[in-house]
């Protein structure tokens, strides 16, 4: 992007020489096995990048939203499964405790998170509440001074292998009261469930989390009883924003490996890249994933500017993740018919890209929750109706 500072380039190039080197050669065998890279996790640490928005204060990168979205789209390039990993740590667990955490909070759990040492996740969606999340019924009661804290949370990404988790709990009777809390596997009444086997996303463990009666103590809880809500919104903010970089990073390892098949393959007694209608499916996705990477780092850098206000910068992180994830699915799928029999066997990672695609319609947000946040800025109440 023409505005990427030159240290913005720095990350963007080590990065990218880091999922060359570490995702690129493990990732068919993952994604086959549905197993996880730990081993390079570790080396994000090293890195850098695991407490990539935390402060420096905090022992963090002090870097923001474009930062971020670089990491994603690079990573997301290669392998887009420990990429989305990378980001329920990085984004919606060490962010949230970083942005969020009390000073003691941060002390005791950012060190081993921010090394690598300790894995994060966050817990949002439960079996009964997916978009409509604020009728999530995982309950917090209030018992002395702490809680007691009950109820399932699903779909919980690095929910089978990690240790720190950020989980969303009601702690009275409204939609609105909704608290914090930091929950440590090995505390008594804490399981984890099914562990799912997915279509996609494959090397990114997902499962659920049980909380079967856990004493918390009140400074386990982050932030003020019952005010996570707007933190909850804004994380999801830069949760659409950053994500949208995976989108951008798969859409950008389909076009390279499609571009490359259609000067190599030759049919007719010419490259395939020289057919209208195989130049017609490139140039598409080449203008496409361009755009999305226009608005997607756009509104990154304007978050972190500060120059979008109030509900603006759900709108448009909205706007952004809708328009990248569909584009993400539709490249990926034209990479697959430009491979013809090749695209749809695993000798090419672009069926796995495909796989992988379809998440970012789903995850963080459905397209459909994208269109309603988007029809309630341009139609107020009547959106609503
Ligand atoms: C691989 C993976 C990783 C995930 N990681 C996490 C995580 O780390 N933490 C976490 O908390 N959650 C996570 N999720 C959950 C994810 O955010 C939810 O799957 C998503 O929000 C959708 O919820 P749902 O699956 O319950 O679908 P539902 O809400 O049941 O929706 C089903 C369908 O109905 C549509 N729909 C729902 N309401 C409306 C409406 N009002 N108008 C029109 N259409 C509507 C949806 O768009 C969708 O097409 C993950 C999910 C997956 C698959």
């Amino acid at each position: 992007m023409w505005f990427f500072s030159d240290e913005q380039k720095m990350l963007q190039d080590t990065v990218r020489q880091f999922a060359h080197d570490e995702l690129a050669p493990k990732i068919e065998k993952l994604d086959h096995e549905e197993g996880f890279n730990r081993e390079s996790f570790l080396k994000m640490g090293e890195l850098g990048l695991l407490g990539i928005t935390v402060s420096e204060e905090d022992g963090g990168a002090g870097l923001g939203a474009v930062e971020a979205t670089i990491a994603m789209e690079e990573m997301g390039a290669v392998d887009a499964s420990t990429t989305l990993s990378y980001l329920a740590h990085a984004i919606l667990c060490v962010n949230q405790i970083g942005a969020n955490g009390s000073a003691e909070q941060k002390k005791k759990f950012l060190p081993d998170l921010i090394s690598g040492k300790k894995m994060g996740g966050m817990g949002m969606s439960e079996p009964g509440a997916g978009s409509d999340m604020l009728s999530m019924t995982t309950k917090a009661a209030k018992s002395g001074d702490g809680y007691v804290l009950t109820g399932t949370k699903t779909w919980i990404t690095n929910g089978p292998n990690g240790d720190t988790f950020y989980v969303y709990a009601k702690t009275g009777e409204t939609k609105k009261d909704v608290s914090t809390f930091i929950i440590e596997r090995g505390m008594a009444g804490f399981s984890t469930g099914k562990k799912f086997s997915k279509m996609g996303m494959r090397a990114s463990p997902t499962g659920e989390l049980v909380f079967d009666g856990i004493k918390i103590p009140a400074s386990l809880r982050v932030g003020d009883e019952g005010g996570s809500v707007k933190r909850m919104m804004q994380n999801l903010d830069l949760e659409r924003v950053t994500i949208s970089g995976i989108s951008l990073g798969i859409a950008r390892g389909a076009i390279d490996v499609a571009t490359q098949y259609a000067k190599d393959r030759k049919q007719f007694g010419k490259p395939i890249g020289s057919f209208q209608m195989i130049q017609e499916r490139l140039t598409e996705a080449s203008a496409w994933y361009e755009a999305c990477r226009h608005i997607t780092y756009n509104t990154a850098k304007m978050i972190d500017l500060g120059l979008l206000v109030g509900k603006e910068a759900s709108v448009l992180s909205a706007k952004a993740k809708l328009q990248a994830a569909q584009m993400a699915t539709q490249v990926a799928l034209d990479a697959i018919q430009i491979l013809g029999g090749y695209g749809y066997t695993r000798e090419f990672p672009v069926e796995r890209m495909m796989r992988d695609a379809k998440l970012m319609e789903i995850g963080a947000g459905t397209n459909e929750v994208m269109r309603m946040i988007i029809a309630r800025q341009m139609l107020g109440e009547i959106a609503a109706l």
